[in-house]
């Protein structure tokens, strides 16, 4: 099967040669299929986010090798980086972080406009997907008209307006009632088998994680199977 994601040896430290210097990644490795959803276990401070944001490309490691789709992105330079991140990689957080001023509907059309997508397009797919996830009839609605539950929905079509190789998730239901988790995760794991797409999905619920393919769990900055 071919590989979305491919993480190998990724160190990384923050304050690095300094009194406070905190060794957060000491060698971590992964790979995730295509198609595949892995949970990503641990406990608070671990550095769960840190490994999600050097896989998206939004942080760099210290050492160590990061490939997207079989290709190595580990040495581009910044331009070519924010390029790779933004049709490589889809990000949804614990918060919804939408654009207030707009529609939900709006807030799905946009990253596909700035991604050269014609506003036709871009609108079809982005209700498309707001369909998928039961929020269609909301899509005229700005951010503050909707529940938790229903902006966490919006942040996943946002997430995969562009379509992204691989998903990277912080959290993403941590932040609403587990009744809503509940639902709203079962929302998100039909999008991401409905398109194929692959995921790696950090949380620290095991009944969500267990529904996943697979499991990983970080320890002392490496990666092991859960
Ligand atoms: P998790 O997502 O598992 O909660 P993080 O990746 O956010 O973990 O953080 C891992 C560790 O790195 C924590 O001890 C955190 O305090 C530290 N850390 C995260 N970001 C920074 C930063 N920018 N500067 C210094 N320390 C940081």
């Amino acid at each position: 099967m071919s590989e979305a994601l491919t993480l190998v040896g990724i160190e990384k430290a923050y304050n690095r040669g300094q009194p406070n210097e905190v060794s957060v990644l000491r060698g971590a490795s992964l790979t995730v299929s295509a198609g595949e959803v892995v949970a990503l276990v641990a406990p608070s401070g671990a550095g769960k986010s840190t490994l999600l944001h050097i896989a998206g490309l939004l942080d760099t490691a210290d050492a160590g090798r990061v490939s997207l789709g079989g290709t190595d992105m580990t040495d581009l330079n910044d331009k070519r980086r924010t390029i790779a991140r933004r049709r490589e990689a889809g990000f949804v957080y614990q918060f919804h972080h939408l654009l207030p001023e707009f529609s939900a509907l709006e807030n799905v059309i946009l990253p596909q406009l700035a991604n050269g997508i014609a506003k036709p397009e871009a609108e079809a797919r982005a209700i498309g997907l707001l369909n998928r996830v039961g929020v269609a009839e909301r899509a005229s609605h700005r951010p503050a008209a909707l529940s938790g539950g229903e902006q966490q929905r919006v942040a996943f079509c946002r997430a995969l307006a562009n379509e992204p190789r691989v998903l990277l998730a912080d959290e993403p239901t941590g932040n609403l009632d587990p009744e809503t988790s509940d639902t709203v995760f079962a929302a998100l794991m039909e999008l991401v088998r409905g398109t194929g797409l692959s995921a790696l999905i950090a949380t620290h619920n095991m009944a969500l994680a267990a529904r996943m393919d697979r499991v990983v769990r970080m320890e002392n900055g490496v990666l092991v199977a859960g």
